[in-house]
């Protein structure tokens, strides 16, 4: 047993599960590239205060559940929560409005959140997500609209919906919210402690509460979609038009509201209809107000994120390929000295040929080398021998119909090329 074990909420990605990992960011990358966005990254640990002051104060994730540091200057630090506010923060400060192609961006990597662990929860998770920065065209929802629900259906997913919401800018959401708090008021005993606080500081949150006392109440609230000003209703349809335009389904919920402060008109959510409570996929959302908060110019954005551990929960629940595992095509055996140098040579030229190669330096009889070949599972054991070597050949054996035959060491890489 091992003295130390990974931390609660984290797991290890091991070898025989990485490979779906490496399946569905390579799916993510070609549907970027299809897209034209292009890949950031950013550090994983960022100054607080830009998620304090643009995911709110108030949300769980800033309240609760992030990983506050403080570095040897007394500098207090966070182990990001999200990707959105760092990439903002990005943008602003490299002037990516002025550069080409910088105004579409995918970032991919770790999110820490203190949260309690759960399946498909965890302390810390793997995104993937995309912006879309500096346009108001509701064209810019419906393509990240798009991007998303391509990405879902190219693994292959069908066990998902995809539901929209506008929850309103700042001209019009605060009648929305005075008519939440007239709403819940008579009911303020009933929500749980936490929706009490969220009542006084951001009440849309309230309709996003798991608990289902508060659920139940908010079944009747009142809808957003009633108190839209004519710009976000115009907005609001207008992204319904291209999504129609697009063929892609999707049904409006006035509950969807997002966890965070920074989001306004357009809120949408992959929702998967077989993963248990934690059954968000994607979401995402117009954020107007952030790279102000940030300290920037007033430049609108839109963009998603997701969680690659629901991705895989979800694609496993459908039973969905992942493709192949990585293992060698080749084995080396080889016996006696001479061959085992001769041997080393010719798997530096089969990997420069990208012809992958297994050699295991300390196993030295043929019987322990060729059991190790098949419980790698390679196609090809090459066995070379001091008598082969004399006359400049080496045996080639399938090992997969066990024939085998006697080739040129010189014609080795075109002999396996071929097949
Ligand atoms: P959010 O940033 O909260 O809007 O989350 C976006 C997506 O990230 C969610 O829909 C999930 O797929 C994923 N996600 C968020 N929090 C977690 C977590 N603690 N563990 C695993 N996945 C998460």
């Amino acid at each position: 047993m091992s003295r130390y074990k990974v931390p609660r909420g984290t797991f290890d990605i091991l070898p025989d599960q990485s490979y779906k990992w490496q399946f569905v960011i390579n799916a993510f990358r070609e549907v970027a590239r299809g897209f034209n966005y292009r890949e950031i990254i950013t550090p994983i640990f960022e100054k607080s205060g830009i998620f304090e002051r643009s995911v709110g104060e108030t949300s769980d994730i800033v309240e609760k559940e992030m990983y506050k540091f403080e570095d040897k200057k007394g500098r207090i630090f966070a182990l990001r929560p999200e990707g959105t506010a760092p990439v903002v923060r990005s943008f602003i400060e490299n002037g990516l409005m002025l550069k080409p192609n910088s105004s579409k961006l995918y970032y991919l990597g770790p999110m820490f959140r203190y949260d309690r662990p759960q399946k498909g929860r965890y302390r810390q998770f793997y995104q993937y997500g995309i912006e879309n920065i500096g346009t108001m065209n509701p064209y810019a929802d419906a393509e990240v609209i798009a991007f998303a629900y391509m990405f879902l259906s190219k693994l292959g997913l069908k066990n998902f919906v995809l539901q929209i919401n506008n929850i309103g800018c700042k001209n019009c959401a605060k009648d929305y919210d005075n008519a939440l708090k007239e709403y819940f008021k008579p009911n303020l005993d009933a929500l749980c402690s936490d929706c009490r606080k969220r009542l006084e500081k951001n009440p849309k949150r309230v309709l996003d509460c798991k608990v289902k006392s508060c659920k139940e109440i908010a079944r009747d609230a009142p809808s957003m979609l009633d108190y839209l000003d004519d710009d976000c209703r115009a907005n609001f349809e207008k992204v319904q038009e291209y999504l129609n335009a697009m063929e892609i389904p999707y049904i409006v919920n006035p509950k969807i509201v997002r966890g965070l402060d920074y989001y306004s008109q357009t809120a949408f959510e992959f929702v998967d209809t077989n993963l248990g409570a934690q059954n968000t996929l994607i979401g995402g959302g117009r954020y107007d107000t952030l790279a102000e908060q940030l300290g920037g110019k007033n430049m609108p954005g839109i963009g998603f994120a997701g969680g690659f551990e629901r991705l895989l929960l979800s694609m496993e629940e459908e039973k969905l390929p992942f493709g192949l595992q990585q293992k060698p095509k080749v084995y080396l055996v080889s016996l006696g000295d001479e061959a085992r140098i001769a041997g080393i040579k010719i798997i530096m030229e089969l990997r420069e040929n990208g012809i992958s190669t297994e050699f295991d330096p300390d196993k030295t009889s043929m019987n322990a080398q060729m059991k190790a070949a098949n419980k790698t599972g390679t196609e090809f054991a090459l066995i070379l021998g001091e008598n082969e070597l004399i006359k400049n050949k080496i045996i080639l054996k399938d090992l997969g119909n066990g024939e085998q035959k006697v080739i040129n060491i010189s014609d080795i890489i075109m002999s396996i090329k071929d097949k």
